[in-house]
C-alpha cells in the first residue's frame, strides 16, 4: 500500500513515536467487510471529536469541535486533518505533554460505514460530498459530510444528520453517551499547561493533611458481596501509602504518617516526574515476587521488585475528587498514570465474577480481592463501601509479650500475640517461627523497654517465664486457621508492621468457608 504510506507522511512528521503511545504507520492487517469508522473524543488543548473514515487504505480524519448531533439543523464544522493509519482505529490513551495533540483521547464510537450509493467513498471524497450510512454503537443512519471551503491544507467541511427517519433533534448523544466504547471510561483530562505547573501550589504535605486519613476496607465474606454492585481489584500486601505531588514536589506517607519517601526513594523520585500540577494518589507500596504477586515478607528483605500500585485519586489540579464516584476517580487516575512506568503502576482491576476472582487470586498467590461499591465516594476511615476478601490466611497481631529463648541467650524464643475485640486485647497464641537470630535479639531489646507486671490481655495463659509488655508493636503472621478457642494455628512471622497500630489488629477471616 505505497499510496497509503505516502498519505501518512504528515501523520508521521507530526509525531515522535518513541514518546507517544499512538501507533506507527506500519500497514495493519485488514479484515474483510465494510470499511471502518471511528470517532475519538480528544481532550486536547480544545476538546473536540475526531471522525475517521477508512478511505483508500488509511483513516481520513476530520476534527469536529462541537461533536456530532442527531438534529439535522445542527450543521457541525468539521476541519479536515491529516490521514491516520488504520491501526489508529483501536487507539485509546494519553498523548504526552508537549507532544502534538497532547491530552486524553478515548474511543467514543466505532463501527462500519458505506456510502449512498455503496462503494463510492473515494469518488465522493474527491467531489467534496460524502453521503454516509453509519453503523456505529452511537452513530447510525445516514449522515452528510459536505466540503464548504477548499482553501489551503485545512479544508472545512460540515457534518450533519440526514433526514432519514433516524434523526432525533431532542437526543443529545454527546451528553447521554459520554463513555468510551472500548473501556467504558467517561472522564478525560486535557493537557497540563505550563501555566498550571508554574502557578503557586500548596506544600504537598499540607495537601496530604487536607485529604485526611485513607479509606479502609472492612474484612468480609464472599456472600456479602452482591454480584454486579462492586468493582473488584487485586488486594495488595504491603504498606498503604498516600502520595501528594505538587508540580514536582512530593510528600509520601503511610497511614501512620511514616515517611515513605525516605524508605522508598526510587518510588518518591518516580512520583515527582508524573506530569500533573497537583495530585494525591492512594495506593500500596509492594514488593513483587517472580510471579508478580505482592509479598509483605519481601518488603523486609528488599529482595522483591518494589512498586507503588496506585488505586485511587483523591485530588487533581485543585479539584477535590473525594466526593466524586469511584468510576470517575478511576478514569482520571488512569489518565494520570497512562504513560507511567515502573516503579509506578496502576492498581490492577479484576474483571471476573467474584468466585473466579478469588480462585485467580489463590492461583497467583496474591492475598485476595478488594470489592469496591460502584458509585461510592471516598471517605476516610473504615467503610463498608470497600470490602476485603482474603484467600490467604494472614493476620495482623499486637505483640503483648514474649518467651525467652530456651538456650538462655539474650533473644526471644517466641512472641505472645493478641487481637483487639471491642475495647480489649484478647490472647491469640504465640509464634516461634519465621525469625532470624538477629531479629530474635532485636525484638528482645525492643520489647524489654515496655515490660509490664501483668499481662494487658484477656485470656492470657499462665506461662512460666513469660515476659509481658505493653502492646506497641504490630506483627504480621501467616497461619493455617483459627482454633475453636480463638488461637492462631501454625502461625509464622512475616514481619513487623511499622505502619499499623495495635488497636487496628482485629480478627480477619478468609473469604471462603474452608
Ligand atoms: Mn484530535
Amino acid at each position: 500500500m505505497g499510496q497509503a504510506r505516502g498519505k501518512l507522511r504528515e501523520y508521521a512528521r507530526k509525531r515522535r513515536f518513541e514518546v507517544t503511545p499512538e501507533p506507527g504507520t506500519a500497514p495493519a492487517g485488514r479484515k474483510e467487510g465494510l470499511p471502518l469508522f471511528v470517532v475519538h473524543k480528544h481532550d486536547a488543548r480544545r476538546l473536540h471529536y475526531d471522525l475517521r473514515l477508512e478511505l483508500d487504505g488509511a483513516l481520513a480524519s476530520w476534527a469536529i469541535p462541537k461533536g456530532p448531533s442527531y438534529d439535522p439543523s445542527q450543521k457541525r464544522l468539521a476541519v479536515q486533518t491529516e490521514d491516520h493509519p488504520l491501526a489508529y482505529a483501536s487507539f485509546e490513551g494519553r498523548i504526552p505533554e508537549g507532544e502534538y495533540g497532547a491530552g486524553d483521547s478515548i474511543l467514543w464510537d466505532r463501527g462500519t460505514f458505506d456510502t449512498v450509493p455503496p462503494g463510492e467513498g473515494s469518488q465522493q471524497r474527491k467531489k467534496g460530498h460524502l453521503h454516509l450510512e453509519l453503523q456505529g454503537e452511537k452513530l447510525h443512519g445516514r449522515w452528510h459530510l459536505l466540503r464548504t471551503r477548499l482553501a489551503g491544507g485545512k479544508q472545512q467541511w460540515l457534518f450533519f444528520k440526514a433526514k432519514d427517519g433516524s434523526e432525533d433533534p431532542g437526543y443529545d448523544v454527546l451528553a447521554e453517551r459520554p463513555e468510551s466504547v472500548q473501556s467504558g471510561r467517561v472522564r478525560t483530562r486535557g493537557p497540563v499547561s505550563r501555566r498550571a505547573m508554574a502557578t503557586i501550589h500548596p506544600e504537598p504535605g499540607q495537601l496530604l493533611e487536607k485529604v485526611g486519613p485513607p479509606m479502609r476496607a472492612t474484612p468480609s465474606r464472599a456472600e456479602e458481596v452482591e454480584e454486579g454492585r462492586y468493582l473488584l481489584e487485586v488486594k495488595y500486601d504491603g504498606y498503604r501509602g498516600l502520595a501528594a505531588i505538587c508540580a514536582g514536589r512530593v510528600a509520601f506517607r503511610s497511614r501512620s504518617a511514616l515517611d515513605l519517601s525516605e524508605r522508598f526513594p526510587d518510588i518518591a523520585q518516580a512520583l515527582s516526574h508524573l506530569e500533573v500540577a497537583e495530585a494525591v494518589l492512594d495506593g500500596e507500596v509492594v514488593a513483587l515476587d517472580e510471579r508478580g504477586a505482592s509479598k509483605f515478607q519481601l518488603l523486609q528483605t528488599s529482595k522483591g521488585e518494589e512498586r507503588f500500585a496506585a488505586f485511587d485519586l483523591l485530588w487533581l489540579d485543585g479539584e477535590d475528587l473525594r466526593g466524586r464516584p469511584l468510576e470517575e476517580r478511576r478514569d482520571l487516575l488512569e489518565s494520570v498514570l497512562a504513560n507511567a512506568t515502573p516503579p509506578i503502576q496502576l492498581g490492577e482491576r479484576v474483571d471476573l465474577p467474584l468466585a473466579g476472582a478469588l480462585s485467580a487470586a489463590k492461583r497467583r498467590g496474591t492475598e485476595g480481592i478488594v470489592a469496591k461499591r460502584r458509585g461510592s465516594k471516598y471517605r476516610g476511615g473504615r467503610s463498608r463501601d470497600w470490602l476485603k476478601l482474603k484467600v490467604q490466611a494472614t493476620q495482623e497481631v499486637a505483640v503483648v509479650g514474649y518467651l525467652p529463648i530456651r538456650t538462655g541467650g539474650a533473644a526471644i524464643g517466641s512472641l505472645l500475640l493478641a487481637v483487639r475485640e471491642g475495647r480489649a486485647f484478647h490472647y491469640a497464641g504465640k509464634v516461634g517461627t519465621g525469625f532470624t537470630d538477629r531479629v530474635r535479639e532485636l525484638l528482645k531489646e525492643l520489647l524489654d523497654r515496655d515490660r509490664v507486671e501483668r499481662p494487658e490481655v484477656q485470656g492470657a495463659p499462665r506461662q512460666r517465664g513469660a515476659v509481658w509488655v505493653r502492646p506497641k508493636l504490630v506483627a504480621q503472621v501467616a497461619f493455617s486457621e483459627w482454633t475453636r478457642d480463638g488461637k492462631l494455628r501454625q502461625p509464622s512471622l512475616q514481619g513487623l508492621r511499622e505502619d499499623k497500630r495495635p488497636e487496628d489488629c482485629v480478627r480477619e477471616e478468609p473469604a471462603e468457608a474452608r
